[in-house]
């Protein structure tokens, strides 16, 4: 059995004795949660979801704190201790010991940012890993898990705005309006990629691509780890629009440095299907021309000029063509 996706009264959660999703409505605060794998029967109180006024100490600590700490929202670089690719049983691993670690923590103590920051971390990247397997439930469970674990209302953000975009992938725009509703008011830049994204992918559920491209606003403007998704879904919305030559432009540029990781985001997230298939197919020809090039070289060398010659044309013609495709 596997619960509804779209529904906006339904809290999908990690099992807290084997970390299996686990599912039910909340009445009130209140949610009972059976497992099917371990037979736990959790009965928890969930945080609010209603949106806290912006505060001076959003961007900081638990509310309350009198210390100043500072949050670090930067999800690119994998905190300490994490490596740069890690596997799913990897996150696992990390996400156990430091749920359990701050679980220990005191609710006022100095760690507790570290902690919460490196929870946020492994969740989100578990999340994309479980969305790249095509695994949503997963990819939800994680995500929710880590709102009911970090209290830091700028992590909570992040969490939020996470679920928003997944939910807007999912094609369920008012599950996608829930999670924005109950963003905190922060106005940190961090964030605001993030929540650029998440309002793109709704416009993008409702079918306004046009509205997409408005949203993301300028490529420059989009910064921290929810550019490269920005990227993908300007690509999608410009290959929606017809705008085939501006798609392909702008693939180029997203591929810049790291093609793999655009390329599996794009994948993931099923967007832009002609520019990708396309690109595959550009490479698969420019690899040919490149060998035909180094047959017509060695048949010169080998004084046979005139197959030589065919060659090149044959080559020549080929990168015409693959130019105009
Ligand atoms: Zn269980």
């Amino acid at each position: 059995m596997t619960p509804d996706l779209c529904s906006t009264h339904l809290r999908i959660l990690e099992c807290t004795g084997c970390s299996q999703p686990v599912w039910a409505e909340p009445v009130g605060p209140r949610v009972t949660l059976h497992c099917g794998y371990c037979g736990l029967d959790d009965a928890r109180e969930l945080s609010s979801l209603v949106a806290p006024a912006q505060t001076e100490d959003a961007y900081r600590g638990s509310r309350g704190s009198r210390r100043s700490r500072k949050v670090e929202l930067d999800l690119t670089r994998p905190p300490e201790g994490v490596s740069k690719r890690p596997t799913i049983d990897q996150l696992r691993a990390l996400l156990a010991t430091e749920r359990k670690h701050l679980a220990e923590l005191d609710a006022d103590a100095d760690e507790r940012i570290a902690s919460e920051h490196r929870i946020v971390y492994c969740s989100a990247v578990a999340s994309n890993a479980y969305r790249t397997t095509h695994d949503h439930l997963r990819a939800r469970a994680v995500l929710e898990s880590a709102l009911e674990t970090v209290r830091a209302p700028a992590y909570r953000a992040l969490v939020l705005v996470r679920l928003a975009r997944l939910a807007a992938f999912e094609d369920a725009p008012d599950l996608a309006e829930r999670w924005i509703a109950a963003m905190p008011e922060l106005r940190v830049a961090e964030l605001d990629t993030d929540v650029r994204v998440a309002r793109a992918a709704l416009a993008r559920s409702r079918g306004d691509r046009k509205g997409v491209i408005a949203l993301l606003g300028t490529e420059t403007s989009c910064v921290g780890a929810s550019r490269t998704v920005a990227m993908a879904l300007r690509v999608d919305a410009l290959e929606q629009l017809g705008d085939l030559r501006e798609a392909r432009r702008v693939y180029r540029r997203g591929s810049r440095g790291n093609a793999f990781a655009f390329g599996a985001a794009m994948g993931a997230f099923e967007l832009a299907p002609r520019t990708r298939k396309r690109t595959a197919t550009v490479g698969i020809l420019a690899l040919g021309i490149v060998v035909l090039a180094f047959l017509a070289f060695g048949l010169a060398l080998h004084g046979n000029p005139l197959a030589a010659i065919v060659l090149i044309v044959f080559a020549l013609g080929g990168a015409v063509f693959v130019k105009t495709m």
